[in-house]
């Protein structure tokens, strides 16, 4: 099969902490093909997730390789490189094929004021009204806007398109996806300065797919969105009309889409995400939370599984501020919520998957013990064998929560316009 490098309209990216359940998450795409969508299946994993449990990118390349084999996937599929940048994207240039370039540290350094004096001579004709397809709103852009937006990203998109042909020296033109990434950092970026930043993309002459911005409110991992869901429904449906207008206009890959690193579990802006994308597609990306899925396929399977899942959360519960302060931007533990491992270690199966598992319905759920858990990976990792020879014993328990969860908390909300599990009322949403 020749393989095409270009990112189809639907694509999930999944995170798989232990290499262990490829095969369960492709099991989704290739239900999502029954039920009528060609979702592309994205394995990514970062630089950070990699050093944390020390993993290669190649194990990550192994593992979708054997999965796609296993279950006959016949459609592309791809091993992202998650969040690298010129430093520390050398161990992921062979067995990866999509690349996020992610160059949020950067923003807010100026570029030589030449460069930027240029960049307004040649893009002064985006100062103005914009009016974009689909939205009503149109897109305003002043001259003060322009210069200061060039002033904030052109250095970071310079870095880009340095990181970008470092990758292509290696890989070879068109033999890989780009993206690019802004999300992890303090501001969220307005739909005009997306379509400025794409601008300057498009002069650094980056082929990029798809690209992440920082939208408003928090993105915390593993739990719902917290923020005013009616401005993210305003601000995403611009958001698409501007990349739709610098796809015909800047003469950037029309397959160009948004990528949005959810951290998972987004649910009440599932809905928003679905129609703001359905006609231009979407790169979803999801974070590891398919571990919890094993710690909560564990907890389900009793005895030694349920066994372990408590001493993994007795660890983590001990260690937690190392744990939590990698991940403190995008996580909100309210310790007083967490359970005394004491008190854990006396539950039974369900009610350790029932404070796990997220379903925002259930009063027993935790979504404080679930962040913990979520960063807690480190304490599965130190136990290697130990812990990985219990989800190999447990693989089909494991196997149907990691499945189940993927496909009808995201991949059935996101592309199919499904109810999310905490899809939030009508009139809930209005103000
Ligand atoms: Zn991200």
């Amino acid at each position: 099969m020749t393989h095409s490098f270009q990112l189809g309209k639907f694509s999930i990216g999944v995170g798989d902490r232990f290499a262990h359940q490829a095969k369960a998450q492709l099991a989704t795409c290739i239900e999502a093909g029954h039920a009528g969508v060609e979702v592309i299946p994205v394995w990514n994993k970062s630089n950070r997730e990699h050093h944390i449990i020390g993993s290669e990118p190649s194990e990550t390349r192994a593992a979708a390789d054997a999965a796609v084999k296993a279950l006959g996937w016949k459609h592309p599929y791809f091993c992202d490189a998650d969040h690298i940048n010129l430093t520390t994207v050398d161990r992921f240039l062979a067995p990866c094929d999509f690349f996020t370039i992610d160059v949020a540290d950067y923003i807010g350094k100026a570029a030589e004021s030449a460069t930027i004096e240029q960049f307004l001579k040649r893009r002064a004709d985006l100062a103005g009204t914009l009016r974009l397809e689909n939205v009503a709103e149109p897109i305003e852009i002043s001259p003060a806007l322009l210069r200061a937006t060039a002033t904030k990203f052109l250095f970071a998109v310079q870095e880009a398109g340095k990181v970008y042909r470092k990758i292509e020296a290696a890989k070879g033109k068109g033999n890989f996806i780009a993206e690019v990434s802004m999300d992890e950092t303090d501001s969220a970026q307005t739909p005009a300065e997306l379509l400025i930043i794409l601008a300057a993309i498009a002069d650094e002459g980056i082929p990029v797919q798809t690209i992440a911005p920082k939208f408003t409110g928090r993105f915390n991992k593993g739990v719902d969105y917290v923020g005013n869901v009616t401005q993210f429904r305003r601000e995403i449906a611009l958001d698409v009309a501007a990349i739709a207008w610098a796809t015909a206009n800047l003469g950037l890959p029309k397959n160009l889409k948004l990528s949005i690193h959810s951290g998972s579990d987004k649910f009440s802006i599932y809905s928003a995400i679905h129609d703001a994308t359905k006609k231009s597609g979407v790169h979803l990306k999801t974070a590891g939370t398919t571990w919890l899925e094993e710690i909560i396929g564990l907890a389900e399977a009793g005895g030694d599984g349920v066994a372990l899942a408590k001493e993994i959360y007795a660890e983590a519960y001990a260690h937690r501020e190392e744990l939590c302060a990698p991940y403190a931007t995008v996580i909100d533990i309210d310790p007083a919520k967490l359970p005394a491992p004491a008190s854990v270690n006396k539950w039974t199966s369900t009610q350790f998957t029932s404070a796990l598992r997220h379903d925002p319905h259930s009063p027993a759920y935790n979504a404080s013990l679930r962040q913990l858990l979520h960063v807690g990976f480190k304490i599965a990792a130190k136990m290697g064998d130990k812990y990985l020879r219990l989800v190999e014993a447990n693989e089909k328990v494991i196997a149907k929560n990691v499945t189940e969860n993927l496909y009808d908390r995201h991949i059935a909300p996101v592309f199919l316009g499904k109810p999310a599990p905490t899809a939030v009322p009508a009139h809930a949403e209005a103000k």
